[in-house]
C-alpha cells in the first residue's frame, strides 16, 4: 500500500518556497547587527525596514505597526499577557497559545459549526466588563472562518480591544487589519511557506502592550532582543509569494475530496460554514484517529489527527468537543501549494483500502 509520499498537513507547517530558500541563502552574507551604527549595522537594519514594510503592505497597515516576535506563540502571549485573565473573553475553540496564557479567561462556546454567535458577544459583554476579547480569524483544525468585523463593532461599542489570531487565516483569505478593524493580530511565517521561529504581531497605534521581553530598544522597545535577520527576510519573501498564489484550484480539490469522502461514509465537519479553502476536518465512520494518522503515514501519507501536538501524542481534539461532536476517529487534511490532483486521487484510494481492510487495533 506504499505510494509516493503526499503531504497533506499544510496548517502544521509548510514547505519553504524556493524563492524563501534564495532569500534565505542570501541573506546568510550578512552579518550585521541592525543595532549597530556602523555601515554593516545599517544595511542589515534597511534591509529589516524593507522586508517590514512588505509585510506591513500585505496586512493594509503602517510599517510602525508590525512587531516582529519569534512565533505565532509569542504574538498571542504579548497580547493576552498584557491583560488581566479576569478582563479578558475567548472561545472554546482557541490555538493552545491563547488558551494556556488566558487560562481564568471567559470562553464563548461556539454553535455546531465552530462559530461564535455575535448576539451572544453583545449578551456577555453587556453584563460583563471586558478589556480584550481575543478571537481567533480561522481554526487550524475545522478551517471555520469567524464573522470577525461584525464582531468587532460590538466589542468596539463596550470599550473593549479586540485580538484576533490569523496564523491560519493569513495568506489563505484576506486579511485587512483596517476591514477587521481589530486592535491587535498575530501572523506566522511558517504556516505561509516561510521560515520557523519567526512571527509578527500587528497593533493598533494606541493600544496598549506590556512587553514581557527585557533588554534592549529593539521593536520600538515593544520586544527586546536582536532581530531574527534571517527569519524576518524569509517571512517577507513567504508573504510575496502567498500574495501572489491563486487559491482556486485547492479549493476545488478540496471541494472534489470531500464529495469523494462523504460517499465513503466519512463525515465533514461544518461542511456548510465558510472555511478555509484548503481545510478539512473529517470524521471516520471506524478506526481512532491515531490509528488513521499512523496508517495514512505507512502509505506515504502526512495528515494529522486536529492539531500538530507537540507531544507527539494524538489526544481528543478540544475544538470538536467544544462543536459538540464527540469523537477520537477525526482528522484534518489540510492542501496547499504542492497539492496535486494526482495526490488527492491516491488519498482516496489509500482511503477506500483503509475501510475495507481495518486494521484491529490493540484493545
Ligand atoms: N495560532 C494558530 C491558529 C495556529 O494554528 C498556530 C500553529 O499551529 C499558532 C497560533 C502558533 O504559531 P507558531 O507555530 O508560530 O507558534
Amino acid at each position: 500500500m506504499k505510494t509516493n509520499s503526499i503531504y497533506l498537513d499544510f496548517n502544521a507547517t509548510t514547505p519553504l518556497w524556493p524563492n524563501v530558500q534564495d532569500t534565505l541563502h542570501r541573506a546568510m552574507g550578512y552579518f550585521g547587527n541592525p543595532s549597530s551604527i556602523h555601515a554593516w549595522g545599517r544595511q542589515a537594519q534597511g534591509m529589516i525596514e524593507g522586508a517590514r514594510e512588505k509585510i506591513a503592505q500585505a496586512v493594509n497597515v503602517h510599517p510602525s505597526q508590525v512587531i516582529f516576535t519569534s512565533s505565532g506563540t509569542e504574538a498571542n502571549n504579548l497580547v493576552l499577557q498584557t491583560y488581566p485573565d479576569e478582563a479578558i473573553i475567548s472561545s472554546t475553540v482557541e490555538h493552545v497559545s491563547v488558551l494556556h496564557c488566558s487560562e481564568k479567561a471567559t470562553r464563548m462556546p461556539v454553535d455546531q459549526n465552530g462559530l461564535v454567535r455575535p448576539e451572544q458577544v453583545e449578551k456577555l459583554l453587556r453584563h460583563q466588563k471586558a478589556s480584550l476579547l481575543s478571537l481567533m480569524l480561522a481554526n487550524n483544525e475545522t478551517g471555520v472562518i469567524q464573522p470577525l468585523s461584525e464582531i468587532a463593532k460590538i466589542a468596539h461599542a463596550h470599550g473593549c480591544r479586540l485580538h484576533t489570531d490569523a496564523v491560519q487565516a493569513f495568506g489563505k483569505i484576506p486579511v485587512d487589519f483596517q476591514e477587521l478593524d481589530v486592535d491587535y493580530l498575530s501572523l506566522s511565517a511558517h504556516k505561509i511557506g516561510g521560515p520557523k521561529g519567526i512571527g509578527a504581531l500587528i497593533i493598533r497605534d494606541d493600544a496598549p502592550l506590556t512587553s514581557f521581553m527585557k533588554g534592549g530598544g529593539q521593536e520600538r522597545r515593544r520586544r527586546a532582543g536582536t532581530e531574527n535577520f534571517l527569519g524576518i527576510l524569509g517571512f517577507a519573501a513567504a508573504v510575496e509569494e502567498i500574495s501572489r498564489f491563486d487559491w482556486h484550484k485547492v479549493l476545488d480539490m478540496r471541494v472534489l475530496l470531500e464529495k469523494q469522502l462523504k460517499e465513503l461514509g466519512i463525515t465533514i465537519v461544518a461542511e456548510n460554514t465558510t472555511r478555509l479553502p484548503n481545510t478539512i476536518s473529517a470524521i471516520y465512520p471506524s478506526l481512532s484517529s491515531e490509528m488513521l494518522v499512523m496508517q495514512y503515514d505507512l502509505s506515504g501519507i502526512a495528515i494529522s489527527a486536529g492539531s500538530a501536538c507537540s507531544s507527539g501524542k494524538v489526544q481528543k481534539s478540544h475544538v470538536l468537543s467544544a462543536m459538540g461532536q464527540d469523537t477520537d476517529s477525526a482528522i484534518r487534511i489540510s492542501l496547499g501549494w504542492t497539492t496535486t490532483e494526482q495526490d488527492i486521487e491516491t488519498f482516496v484510494s489509500v482511503t477506500k483500502q483503509l475501510l475495507n481492510n481495518p486494521v484491529q487495533e490493540a484493545a
